[in-house]
């Protein structure tokens, strides 16, 4: 930082009002500290001074001197110059906080669909499950994949295939509540881990979200596009490797039955079966 910065930085701290609310400074406190033992021992040197050469009343002497003032001024001079001091530093770490506040933040969300990534989710998936476990919820992990998403890129263009990802990722948003986690797995796949007291909830929820997908509720593009969803439930010492693996084989088995489905593993029956 140049030194007119340094400068324009002092001053702007100087004017910034934060510097004055004393009680929460504690710079100014720790300059008026520091300061504070300067007029006494200033003050000692001088009567001590005054008193060897012999003056009469060397304490009123002394306190009548500017100099002498000056030094007695230096607890507020320091209170002064430690606050500003310390008030851009405050600023600074401010600054610092939301900077790195943003940046996790960032870090944690896809930058198309604006869904959490596969990042964040990796590292509060554990959490998660303790979470359910403590409320004595069940957790079911929902795989979705896009049917034949090469051809709407194929057909459509990549900037078109954005823009479905980007609307089916509202449209899952939407659906989730707020404590459900969706997320962009990558590509053109999601995960949502939902947790619910019914065990049926989850397929009942997989299976709304793929009609309205196949419905084109929410897209603003004219293509028709169709999900594949594969379900798992968490088990006791699951990872996420364990249940996402029980969700890929229930995703692939929705694939294998014709996709636009909805599957739960271990798939027992095809009544959400759906290829209309
Ligand atoms: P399936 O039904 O078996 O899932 O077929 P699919 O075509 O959806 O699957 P495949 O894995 O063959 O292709 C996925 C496609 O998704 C290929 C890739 O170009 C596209 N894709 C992945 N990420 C993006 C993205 O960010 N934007 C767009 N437009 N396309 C993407
Ligand atoms: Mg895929
Ligand atoms: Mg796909």
């Amino acid at each position: 930082m140049g030194r007119r910065n340094i400068i324009k930085e002092f001053f702007r701290a100087v004017s910034n009002r934060f510097s004055y609310r004393i009680r929460d400074n504690i710079y100014i406190w720790f300059g008026i500290c520091w300061g504070l033992p300067i007029p006494f021992v200033t003050l000692f040197i001088e009567v001590h001074h005054l008193s060897q050469l012999g003056m009469p009343a060397p304490v009123n002497t002394a306190l009548q001197s500017p100099i002498q003032w000056f030094f007695i001024a230096h607890p507020i001079i320091f209170g002064i110059v430690f606050g500003v001091l310390g008030t851009i530093r405050l600023e600074k770490d401010k600054q610092l906080e939301g900077v790195i506040n943003q940046l996790s933040k960032l870090s944690s969300l896809d930058s198309l669909t604006g869904l959490k990534n596969r990042r964040y989710f990796t590292e509060n998936f554990r959490s998660e499950c303790e979470r359910s476990g403590r409320r004595n919820e069940l957790l079911f992990l929902l795989f979705l994949d896009l049917d034949h998403f090469k051809r709407v890129n194929d057909q459509h263009g990549h900037n078109t295939g954005d823009i479905v990802l980007k609307d089916v990722a509202t449209l899952l948003k939407r659906q989730c509540r707020p404590y459900d986690i969706p997320v962009r797995w990558g590509g053109e796949e999601f995960l949502i881990l939902f947790r619910t007291e019914q065990p049926e909830a989850a397929a009942i929820f997989a299976e709304r979200i793929r009609e309205k997908i196949a419905a084109g509720e929410g897209m603003s593009v004219n293509v028709p596009i169709t999900i594949s969803i594969g379900i798992s439930k968490y088990q006791e010492n699951d990872t996420l490797e364990t249940l996402a693996d029980r969700a890929d084989k229930a995703l692939y088995t929705a694939k294998e039955s014709g996709r636009n489905c909805v599957v739960s593993w271990p798939p027992k029956h095809s009544s959400l079966k759906n290829n209309d």
